[in-house]
């Protein structure tokens, strides 16, 4: 089944404490719809600027991405900027500029509004619930969001909550949202708030999964060369979305369990090389050899 995912498309500038580069292609749902697309069809849902490269959308075309629900309009394209420290894990926004982002008024295809699966990446939660509007009910909503939206617009992400299936955040924003110092306590607690499930990041500590009575823990590859963290997040809510919507018909804990590996698998690639680079030209080979050293190191033996 497809997947329509809508957030932001950006031409990014990145700094590490080894390299710093312009003009990459980002943005939240060219991460996540790249991710999904080696599992299921992707419907984006975006807004570009007439400086954003054609090759880009020629490289969506290569990956079954349909881009009838993005945007080209007069002005300039999202541009965020971003520097990491040495654990390239601490990240300071430099810049965000919104451009053709300020007037972004999303309008689904006719052919996007019976998707099953959807995909809300980081974007406004007012934005995201516009999209959702437009749909005929959805079997199973995903969101993305971040700590600008719990700090800017708390109001709008309370009113999206209850009409998401699975909320996806990482740990510091599980905290801010609940006050909560336990990451088990803000799992649970957001659940409160209308997600059935909540999956919380860890960074290079894994991540946890919270249902109705159910839990879940996963750690994150071991990858000793991590050469730009940008869109790793985003990365992994798509690949986790895109695996559901192209594998289960109705989704499961069980089904989640294995979408959080597969998250986790396209973010290790993801992390290996600035931008979309490493994305691009993954085989499903590559894929599931790491899923599959993943579920080995999972394995837990009791040696008396
Ligand atoms: P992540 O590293 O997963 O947090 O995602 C980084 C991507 O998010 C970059 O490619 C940015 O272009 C994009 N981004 C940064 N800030 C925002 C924002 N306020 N709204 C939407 N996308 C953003």
């Amino acid at each position: 089944m497809a997947l329509l995912v809508v957030g932001s498309i950006a031409l990014d500038t990145v700094k590490t404490p080894v390299e710093e580069h312009g003009d990459l292609f980002g943005g939240s749902a060219s991460y996540a719809a790249t991710a999904a697309s080696y599992f299921s069809p992707v419907k984006l849902v975006g807004i570009v600027g007439t400086d954003f490269p054609q090759t880009e959308f020629d490289f969506w075309k290569s990956r079954k991405i349909d881009t009838a629900g993005v945007q080209r309009v007069e002005g300039k394209t999202f541009r965020w900027s971003g520097e990491y420290a040495w654990d390239l894990n601490t990240r300071q926004t430099r810049s965000t500029e919104l451009n053709v982002f300020e007037k972004f008024e999303p309008k689904l295809p006719r052919s996007y509004r019976k998707a099953d699966f959807v995909l809300l990446a980081n974007i406004a939660p007012a934005l995201q619930s516009r999209v959702l509007k437009q749909m005929e009910r959805p079997h199973f909503v995903v969101a993305d969001t971040m700590n600008l939206w719990i700090e800017t617009t708390r109001a709008d992400l309370d009113t999206l909550l209850p009409n998401v299936d699975l909320l996806i955040l990482n740990d510091s924003e599980a905290r801010e949202m609940t006050k909560e110092t336990s990451l088990i306590k803000a799992g649970r607690g957001i659940r409160k708030m209308g997600p059935r499930y909540v999956a919380i990041k860890k960074g290079e500590h894994g991540a946890l999964l919270f249902g109705d009575n159910e839990f879940f823990s996963c750690g994150a590859y071991p990858l000793e060369d991590i050469h730009d963290p940008t869109g790793a997040g985003d990365t992994f809510a798509g690949g986790m979305a895109g695996y559901l919507a192209g594998t289960v018909r109705k989704v499961h804990f069980t089904d989640l369990r294995k979408a959080m590996i597969y998250g986790s698998v396209l973010a290790s690639f993801c992390v290996e090389a600035f931008s979309l680079e490493r994305l691009r030209n993954l085989t499903m080979d590559q894929i599931n050899e790491r899923y599959e050293a993943f579920k080995l190191m999972s394995q837990f033996e009791v040696i008396t």
